[in-house]
């Protein structure tokens, strides 16, 4: 007898590695937040004893969902200011707000709340970028949640950073505090073309290079944006990146809702990534992104919700769904994006674009142990014919039961572990007083 851990017994699991698979009556074993074994729940019971057992006999065991783009913090803002335009959304509602209220307690309390609803939907592991990095990774570390926090940098002042070499040189100091984190880490993520210039963008990817640290942009958002870039420049803002010799396999695009075949083609041949965020496209009504076309082409495509000011919640499973169902639609096929391929973008694929797929991104042994239980046998996911149907096109986030990140357990029979919801709730309240004014 081995003693480990946590044993997991599990009706389901499916560890998204390899494809298409589904263990029934299984055992997830896990050592020092790692997952040493799986193996059928009869012989786990012969070979193993954990310091805690759990038997989870309605419930589908699943890798931890990644948030590949999200702006957390902004979750204090949901709500504040919707159905409009992007750029009216942003000019004459965001940005003017985050002027006036961005700090660090508003960076403390937004990443708490994002935080708290991420865990409660089952995602283990959230891209971010956002001001004051440094108090989000902070938060994420107080809450045992896995971040990348990305290292912002805009021309425009803000009150984290008045111009871009500051908003450089603040980053780096984060990274240099962070670089040895076992849960965070910290991508530049320069926020769009159209809002940073050249020589910064440059400078960022050689540092980039340097450091060895992924590249997260918003690009090709709206058709807008890129009419717009052409006017000044003549390029399409995609065409520029390349010239500044930015997209390789540590690129992370975010939204790609104006693709052209060629530009598919090309992208693909870069070995970048796509992060898809179809709620956020939707609701500002910024495009579609050809999810099939590009995967098909053989790019690598992660999911992520955007901020909860442009969603608006941080629901991964019914970013899963709406993936699956527009992907189908905007491709004319509904073999596209099958159910599998949705949970693969929130798992697996978000792990390769963030650099991160030798650690999480499917249940697979000596990976870390960032797992999620989702309870099927509500009457809404029932029958069950095939587990991976149900939690993609039918199952909602409130099925997530019990959620463990490097092996330590965040979300147990629905009850956030490290973070209070009463005190939470009090806080929000406080802002939600002052940003409505
Ligand atoms: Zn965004």
């Amino acid at each position: 007898m081995t003693v480990v851990d946590t044993l997991i017994h599990a009706r389901w699991i499916i560890p998204v590695e390899p494809e298409s698979v589904t263990y029934e009556h299984h055992t997830l074993v896990v050592d020092n937040g790692r997952i040493v074994d799986l193996l059928p729940t009869e012989l786990a019971k012969q070979q193993y004893r954990g310091t805690t057992t759990e038997n989870l006999e309605n419930h589908a065991l699943l890798p931890g969902l990644i948030n590949s783009h999200t702006h957390a913090a902004m979750t204090l803002m949901r709500g504040i200011a919707d159905d409009l335009h992007l750029m009216d959304w942003l000019e004459n509602h965001i940005w003017p707000l985050e002027q006036k209220w961005v700090n660090e307690a508003f960076v403390k309390d937004g990443s708490d709340l994002a935080i708290a609803e991420m865990i409660r939907g089952g995602t283990t592991c959230f891209n971010d970028m956002y001001f004051f990095p440094e108090i989000t990774a902070a938060q994420a570390n107080h809450h045992g949640i896995r971040a990348c926090v990305g290292l912002i940098v805009t021309d425009l002042p803000t009150v984290w950073a008045e111009n871009c070499e500051a908003y450089i040189e603040k980053g780096l100091a984060v990274h240099d505090r962070l670089r040895h984190h076992p849960l965070i880490s910290t991508p530049f993520a320069p926020h769009a073309p159209y809002t940073v210039s050249d020589e910064p963008l440059q400078k960022i990817k050689t540092l980039a290079d340097e450091l060895e640290l992924p590249i997260h942009i918003h690009v090709h958002e709206t058709l807008h944006e890129i009419e717009q870039q052409q006017e000044k420049t003549g390029q399409r803002p995609l065409q520029r990146l390349y010239d500044l010799g930015l997209i390789d396999p540590s690129f992370i695009a975010v939204h790609m809702t104006q693709l052209t075949d060629d530009e598919i083609a090309r992208f693909a041949e870069s070995g970048a990534h796509i992060v898809h965020c179809p709620e956020s496209n939707l609701k500002l009504a910024s495009g579609f992104c050809p999810v099939a076309k590009c995967i098909a082409a053989g790019i690598n495509v992660a999911l992520g919700t955007d901020g909860a000011a442009s969603n608006n919640d941080l629901d991964m499973f019914g970013e899963m769904r709406t993936a699956a169902l527009l992907g189908k639609a905007i491709a004319g096929d509904p073999s596209a994006i099958p159910a599998m391929t949705a949970l693969r973008m929130a798992t697996i694929n978000g792990a390769k674009a963030l650099g991160l797929e030798n650690e999480i991104g499917s249940l697979s042994i000596g990976k870390a142990a960032d797992v999620i239980a989702v309870d099927l046998s509500h009457l809404e996911t029932q029958p069950v014919y095939c587990p991976v149907s149900q939690i993609v096109y039918a199952a909602s986030r409130q099925q997530v039961t019990d959620v463990w990140v490097a092996g330590k357990r965040l979300l147990k029979q629905r009850h956030l572990t490290t973070i209070n919801d009463d005190e939470l709730r009090l806080k929000v309240a406080e802002w939600r007083q002052r940003l409505a004014g």
